[in-house]
């Protein structure tokens, strides 16, 4: 039986592991990273790739604006192909209960530092003049940001193997234990730390945590980026993140650098079929229009689907759980902005070392509740 041994051994290259990864590296440790299939190429694949500060409780939303700031100084230093770009947020609002959900997003920002301003209906249609008329109004989050994850998690593990202190290790893992991964080929990783990053499969390696799947479907289309200047959502949005609903959809378009526009987002209770279903990609469709009548005749060029990872409270876990081995994990819809808190927080723990937010909303012993419906 074959056999390695690294500082860390993380089971996980999506962009929460390379996170936990990059942040091992730049402590001197060093890391090796397990994953059966690509680089990103889980629900990172997926991911609309918006860097947003939002959070349905406040220890949520700490987490995305720390986060953020983290993504504020990583972002700069990446290539052009991780698509960062500062591209705000426009939350809007329809109805009399939409105003009311605006003012309370705008007092949980400002409580926790998040920079926002609230747009009058006319001042809607100036920031977003492919915007159908007829608003209550809006909020504009400045700070926000756009990255295509996948290529940011290619590009660092690229760049930590280059400088040697990460190798990546293709492989399954079957089992882990607080000295190592037992891998499928009957190999082993040992390491003095054991992350499981393993995105919605979390409970299959660490049975205590657990994490379901939130199915979510985007579509891509052409031409349409000329549509929004920012990233726009209904701020409706932020309800439907909790829905129980087997399916519940809200608008949110992300103009791309090719010229399409990303159009999402669905959410999926108590599925983990990951294929991209027609019906639930035309009431997508069908919904843009109603917000962006400009959409309408817009090609369909694409589609995907994914399978978010998410906690029965909706925070994430970020410790360590009852066998020893560290979990990051169940980021749910925020995974590509909260990964690289995550990453810090994660390490901060193993190290010893205090972090700069609470870190117990996050803590893996927080709650053993069963995992409620899907
Ligand atoms: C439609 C959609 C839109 C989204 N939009 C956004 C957004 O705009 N902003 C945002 O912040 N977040 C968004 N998210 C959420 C975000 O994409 C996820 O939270 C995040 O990508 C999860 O990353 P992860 O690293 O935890 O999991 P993954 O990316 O799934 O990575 C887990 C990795 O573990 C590997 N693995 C699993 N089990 C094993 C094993 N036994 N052995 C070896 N390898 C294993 C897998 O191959 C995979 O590569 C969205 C998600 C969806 C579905």
């Amino acid at each position: 039986m074959s056999r390695a041994r690294y500082d860390v051994a993380i089971v996980g290259a999506g962009i929460v592991g390379v996170a936990v990864a990059r942040e091992a590296v730049r402590e001197g440790l060093s890391v090796g990273l397990v994953d059966e299939g690509p680089v990103g190429g889980g629900t990172t694949s997926a991911g609309m790739g918006h860097v947003v500060a939002v959070g349905t409780s406040a220890a949520e939303l700490t987490l995305a604006r720390y986060s953020r700031e983290l993504w504020a100084t990583l972002g700069p230093s990446l290539p052009s192909e991780a698509g960062f770009r500062p591209i705000g947020t426009v939350w809007v609002g329809r109805t009399a209960e939409d105003r009311a959900l605006l003012d309370r997003t705008r007092a949980s920002l400002s409580a926790a530092g998040v920079a926002s301003r609230p747009l009058s209906a006319e001042e809607v249609t100036r920031e977003e003049p492919g915007l159908a008329a007829g608003g209550v109004g809006g909020l504009l989050v400045p700070g926000d940001f756009a990255v295509h994850a996948p290529a940011v998690a290619r590009h660092l593990v690229a760049s930590l193997s280059e400088g040697g202190r990460l190798q990546l290790l293709p492989s399954r893992a079957e089992a882990l234990d607080d000295r190592g991964v037992r891998l499928a080929s009957g190999g082993r990783v040992e390491a003095r730390y054991v992350v499981n990053a393993t995105g919605v499969r979390l409970s299959s390696l660490s049975p205590e945590v657990p994490v379901v799947p939130r199915k979510g479907q985007l579509v891509l289309l052409g031409r349409g980026a000329a549509l929004a200047r920012h990233q726009v959502a209904e701020v409706g949005y932020l309800s439907s993140v909790r829905s129980s609903d087997p399916l519940s959809m809200a608008f949110n378009v992300q103009p791309q650098t090719d010229g399409s526009l990303l159009v999402g987002a669905s959410r999926q209770n108590g599925t983990s079929d990951p294929s991209v279903e027609p019906a639930v990609i035309d009431a997508l469709v069908r919904r843009t229009r109603e917000f962006l009548p400009g959409a309408a005749g817009l090609p369909v060029v694409g589609a995907r689907a994914g399978l978010r990872p998410a906690s029965p409270d909706h925070l994430p876990w970020i410790g360590p759980d009852r066998s020893g081995v560290w979990v990051a994990g169940g980021l749910e819809g925020l995974g590509i902005t909260a990964s690289l808190g995550a990453g810090r927080l994660l390490v901060d723990q193993m190290l010893g070392r205090a972090s700069s937010i609470p870190i117990a909303p996050y803590l893996p012993g927080r709650s053993r509740a069963p995992v409620a419906g899907g």
